[in-house]
């Protein structure tokens, strides 16, 4: 047994990039995958992959910025496998550019997203963690939540909410949940579309040239799920070898 097995895993934003990649991996490696996002289609496609080499997959449309919505993610998962392991939050947006341009909408939309969208999802799963006495929250904040870069305020921001938060919830809950919080660096996905200013664009896709595959963020979501209960992974940053911040 890998300790994975037989688990049931919610994944937010699972239609594209870190989320598709880690419930690939984590059905492939016998979980239950429950894939959310707003795409349906694209989730379709991950659950039809996953089907496929006779994995276990369920698919819930959600758009996490609507409250009603993340508690029936969690209902749903309820329903269907009994119980919910692990919830990984990783729905994110990221919409880069100087503040002087004041995109207070993009602004929000990363605090509503990355921040509230979490929030959400851990108000619906934390009481059946509580109940079960046991589960795992799996967060991805970003570099970003280490270290501020320029353009990347609000970004930034959101990302250093979902450490303090994790810290928080780890404080408070430890006893029987676990909690863990992976700072990626630059990995290949469809992060960049949210980024509408063009300079920031064009600096942005010069950077991450050297982005690599999110296959090893989902490895590392393996890693932490696959200790043992009583072993808590609090903290995970991977970026690419070459990148410097
Ligand atoms: P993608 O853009 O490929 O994936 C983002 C996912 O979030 C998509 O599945 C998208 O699905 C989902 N999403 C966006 N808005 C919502 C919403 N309102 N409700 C539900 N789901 C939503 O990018 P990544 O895979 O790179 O991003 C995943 C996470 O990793 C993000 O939190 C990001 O900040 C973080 N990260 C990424 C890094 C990178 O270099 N790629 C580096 C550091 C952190 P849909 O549009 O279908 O709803």
């Amino acid at each position: 047994m890998n300790n994975i097995s037989g688990k049931t895993v919610i994944i937010t934003g699972a239609s594209s990039g870190i989320g598709q990649a880690t419930a690939l991996l984590l059905a492939q490696k016998g979980a239950n995958v429950v894939i959310a996002a707003r795409r349906k289609d694209r989730l379709e496609q991950v659950e039809s992959q996953i089907k496929a080499k006779n994995g276990q997959a369920l698919v819930v449309q959600t758009d996490v910025t609507k409250r009603a919505e993340a508690d029936r993610l969690i209902q749903k998962a309820m329903d269907q496998f009994k119980r919910v392991d692990v919830l990984v939050n990783n729905a994110g947006i990221m919409s880069i550019a100087p503040m002087k341009l004041v995109h207070v909408e993009e602004w929000e939309r990363m605090i509503d997203i990355n921040v509230k969208g979490l929030l959400y999802c851990v108000a619906a799963a934390l009481p059946i963690f509580n109940q079960q006495e046991s589960g795992h929250f799996i967060n991805i904040s970003s570099v970003a939540g280490l270290r501020v870069s320029t353009g990347g305020a609000v970004y930034a921001g959101t990302k250093f909410a979902v450490r303090a938060i994790s810290d928080g919830i780890r404080r408070e809950v430890g006893s029987h949940i676990r909690t863990t919080v992976i700072y990626p660096g630059a990995i290949q996905s469809e992060l960049l579309n949210g980024t509408s200013d063009p300079l920031s664009h064009e600096r942005l896709e010069k950077s991450r040239q050297i982005a690599v595959s999110p296959d090893c963020i989902a490895r590392s979501i393996a890693f932490a799920i696959e200790q043992p209960a009583e072993v808590d992974v609090n903290e995970i940053v991977i970026r690419p070898t070459a990148q410097e911040n």
